[in-house]
């Protein structure tokens, strides 16, 4: 694609993105860059100004829209999800975000329009069906993790450990133990954990990884005290690991009157298998774009439903599903429980069909097998890198995701970013780097159950040749990448901390970063 002078994109036609071989991918412009104002793509009869209802806050100026034609419209976001890489075109082994295939009998379920073209403020009286998806999907959440309530309403992983820790403190403050302000999070714990517990003014106490990469019940019982009012605990840990001592802690959190939030976010590896209840935790989100497939990434939407135990089910948010009569009712009226509503509704509605989707055509003997074939993976892609790649904690199998760390690239002057960048143009989506922080340089890969043999084994010889390609000292090959993206290394922080949010004319741009 080429520019004129005013910054105008010529060409539109032949543009976009060609094909993913190419080394220099088009730029792809903006609508407003395509578009022009003196353009509609539709025709509208010519308004009858009736009455001017707006109290003389009409616009003063024209409403600024780029007109295009509907194929010109249709082409842009064509060619903008081909500058993506996806699920539907690649692996995508980025851990501790299980990418999944999403089935696309779910799709077709979230589509049918009495789930889809249904709004929140419609009589509960026409909504009985979609009531009742959600009181079964409620259900099999309780049933695959042993727990007394379940809050839907989360809107995700995060949104649900707010949800489950506010239950938690709600419960404090009714039993009189409102002292309680610190809460226990060990070092391999996800991200969002203290940032939680945080946000809920509680001070957060570390509890250090032993070698092996799980929390020692030791020094968890040597961090109780009667200030402490639960602990965060990932399981399987974001090494992707068991924590074998799960049930020792869990009765020492009880002993000392504090409460077990679990973060069930990684529940595929043991869904069907193990139900949390039984490990002792009160609380635990299951992120549903995780475990039950579902699309995600892009910022949404997810669904982070919360399981209660019996002590805390009393402090579930409304809304929630319950039987009245021959029918259901959406109970929504605060005074019922202490928490309030933590969302303006009851949820993501099309999250929650295609989770119960996978689930009803799985059955529970095909989420065991899902779970089952998801750490099968990980091990494969384990045993066939052992010897060349370093795993920092050899010890334990995996479970649903393998973590490396970078010493096997010592000497080497290429690092965990270049690493990661150079899968970029063999075709994969890097990766989870520099995450967990417990190890240097962390590469953590999770394929997931959805992938076939065939794909594992050509991930793997990618990553052998890779290193292969390291060790041998061509940096060049790392340093340089990507070269078949659409942009090479972009500065990242900056377009956190300056982006750019508005639309202006280009000529008025100062040059992007890249
Ligand atoms: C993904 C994830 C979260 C956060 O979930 P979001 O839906 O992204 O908010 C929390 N904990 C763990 C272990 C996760 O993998």
């Amino acid at each position: 694609m080429s520019m004129n002078t005013q910054g105008r994109p010529t060409g539109i036609g032949s543009g976009g993105a060609g094909g993913n071989g190419s080394s220099m991918l088009p730029n792809e412009p903006l609508l407003f860059e395509i578009g022009d104002r003196e353009h509609s793509g539709v025709d509208l009869p010519e308004v009858e100004i009736v009455t001017d209802r707006l109290g003389g806050f009409d616009r003063a100026s024209a409403l600024d829209l780029p007109g295009l034609t509907e194929p010109e419209a249709m082409r842009h976001y064509v060619r903008l999800s081909r500058l993506n890489h996806s699920i539907d075109s690649g692996m995508y082994p980025l851990g501790s975000c299980t990418m999944k295939h999403n089935p696309r009998l779910n799709e077709k379920m979230a589509r049918l329009p009495g789930f889809a073209d249904i709004h929140p403020l419609q009589p509960v009286s026409t909504v009985q069906g979609a009531l009742q998806l959600m009181e079964e999907l409620s259900h099999w959440l309780m049933t695959l993790t042993g727990t007394a309530a379940v809050a839907l309403s989360p809107k995700a992983g995060a949104h649900g450990e707010l949800c489950g820790m506010m239950a938690i403190k709600a419960a404090h403050e009714a039993r009189g133990q409102a002292h309680r302000t610190v809460v226990l999070v060990p070092e391999s714990a996800h991200g969002t954990n203290p940032a939680t517990a945080a946000f809920l003014g509680y001070s957060v106490k570390p509890i250090p990884a032993r070698a092996d990469g799980t929390v020692d019940a030791s020094a968890v019982v040597a961090a109780l005290s009667p200030d402490v009012a639960a602990i965060m605990l990932t399981n399987p840990n974001t090494c992707g690991l068991f924590e074998p001592q799960i049930r020792e802690i869990a009765a020492a959190v009880h002993e000392a009157g504090a409460y077990f939030y679990c973060d069930g976010a990684n529940f595929n590896a043991i869904m069907g298998v193990v139900r949390p209840g039984d490990l002792g935790i009160d609380a635990m989100h299951i992120n549903l774009h995780k475990t039950f497939s579902t699309p995600h990434g892009g910022g949404g939407p997810g669904a982070g439903p919360v399981v209660l135990s019996e002590a805390l089910a009393p402090f579930a948010p409304v809304p929630f599903v319950r039987k009245a009569g021959d029918g259901l009712e959406l109970v929504e009226h605060p005074q019922e429980t202490a928490l309030g509503r933590i969302t303006a509704f009851h949820g993501q509605m099309g999250m929650y069909v295609r989770a119960l989707t996978y689930m009803l055509s799985h059955g529970g003997d095909g989420l065991a097998q899902a779970a089952r074939d998801a750490v099968l993976n990980a091990n494969y892609i384990r045993a066939r890198l052992a010897d060349v790649f370093s795993l920092p904690f050899p010890d334990y199998p995996a479970m649903h995701e393998v973590l490396f760390d970078d010493s096997f690239l010592e000497g080497s002057g290429v690092s965990t970013l270049d690493f990661a960048k150079a899968l970029i143009d063999e075709g994969f989506h890097p990766m989870t780097m520099y995450f967990p922080l417990v190890v240097h340089g962390a590469m953590l890969i999770e394929p997931t159950e959805s992938e076939s043999r065939q794909t594992l084994d050509h991930f793997c010889d990618v990553m052998l040749d890779l290193a292969r390609s390291a060790k041998a000292g061509d940096k060049e090959r790392f340093t340089a990448a990507p070269t078949r993206a659409p942009r090479r290394r972009l500065d990242e922080t900056r377009a956190a901390r300056t982006p750019r949010l508005t639309w202006s004319p280009p000529e008025d741009l100062p040059q992007a970063a890249e």
